[in-house]
């Protein structure tokens, strides 16, 4: 389901960007690879390049100004600057240069090789994540959304088709990418109706309250679910009923779905997934919570318990044999 814009003023841009603006032809520099697109949107598609004086492999996001009849330039300069002032973070994905066509601008990425999180979310269980990676994932997801949050921005479209991976086999590190809906959230302003995906979005959204940074961590709420269950916790027949749902908080902890799962991640997911947006962990909570906390390095010829691989672990009884552990 892609995402769509509401309505939308001025507030939250960023205007200035430091990237210059290249306005030779890209393909002069860039060839583009054989394959696939690697994903599009309603306003953009991103392709495979590889830079021709290096051999190097980006991924080039190509980005229509013109929207519906009307002059989007400035939103893309917004999503730029977000990615310059994102550039310290190691989650969000790295932008390498900007050109621009009559039409068209075009933000040269990092390539990010493994992908959406998206495929193993909905891939079978064998193929799926294990808890121990979606513990790893969410610290990366989280420390990211830590850093754009203490610089007073707000993704507003967190979901697992905007999270990627470095690479898929052995499972890589994330990159947050698609700054399109983000915003920056000032006290003074109040800040409304922008729209994310239906299945993600947080309850102020529908309700026309202000957004502000707990409404990406109603998504990331949604987005724990799914990783660890697979399932779309709000997902409706239609969008009338995934927002009924969502607006209701019909949602339930007791599924069959969530057999198998510690119960410190299903309060994880409960202190996300409030109606009150000033009730939600934030960020920095969700770092500091028990489920996320990580389990102590073990020492040379220390036992390993079930507790301290944070899942079970079946031993056979008093065979006195010695289980190897990976410390980290
Ligand atoms: P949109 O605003 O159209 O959703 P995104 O920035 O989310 O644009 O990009 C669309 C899709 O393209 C992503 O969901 C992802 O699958 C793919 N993609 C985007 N950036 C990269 C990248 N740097 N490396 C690899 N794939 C990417
Ligand atoms: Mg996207």
């Amino acid at each position: 389901e892609p995402s769509c814009i509401v309505g939308q003023g001025r507030l939250g841009l960023l205007s200035e960007i430091q990237t210059p603006v290249k306005t030779e032809p890209f393909s002069e520099h860039y060839s583009l690879m054989p394959g696939k697109e690697l994903g599009r949107g309603k306003f953009a598609v991103v392709k495979k390049y590889v830079e021709k004086c290096t051999g190097k492999v980006y991924a080039a996001k190509f980005m229509r100004k013109r929207r519906k009849g009307q002059d989007c330039r400035l939103e893309i300069i917004h999503e730029i600057a977000v990615l310059e002032l994102a550039t310290a973070c190691p989650w969000v994905i790295n932008l390498r240069e900007v050109y621009e066509t009559p039409s068209e601008m075009i933000l040269v990425l990092e390539y990010a090789a493994g992908g959406e999180i998206f495929n193993q979310c909905v891939a079978e269980r064998d193929e799926a994540f294990k808890q121990e990676d979606v513990k790893r994932l969410m610290r990366q997801i989280l420390e990211g959304i830590a850093f754009l949050h203490k610089n007073n921005v707000v993704h507003l479209d967190l979901k697992p088709q905007n999270i990627l991976l470095t690479s898929d086999s052995p499972l890589g590190d994330i990159k947050i990418v698609d700054f399109g809906l983000s915003r920056v959230v000032s006290h003074k302003q109040e800040l409304r109706e922008i729209m994310g995906t239906p299945e993600y979005v947080a309850p102020e959204i529908l309700n026309y309250e202000p957004i502000s940074t707990a409404t990406d961590m109603w998504s990331i709420g949604v987005l724990a679910y799914v990783m660890l269950t697979g399932t779309s916790p709000f997902l409706g027949d239609d969008k009338q009923e995934t927002f009924l749902n969502i607006s209701q908080i019909n949602v339930s902890y007791s599924e069959q779905e969530l057999e198998g799962l510690e119960q410190t991640a299903i309060d994880f997911m409960k202190s996300l997934l409030i109606k009150e947006p000033e009730l939600r962990a934030t960020a920095e909570d969700c770092l500091r919570h028990p489920w996320l906390e990580k389990p102590a390095p073990l020492r040379e010829g220390e036992d390993i318990s079930n507790a301290a691989l944070g899942q079970t672990v079946s031993l056979p009884p008093n065979t006195g044999d010695q289980v190897q552990g990976e410390s980290e």
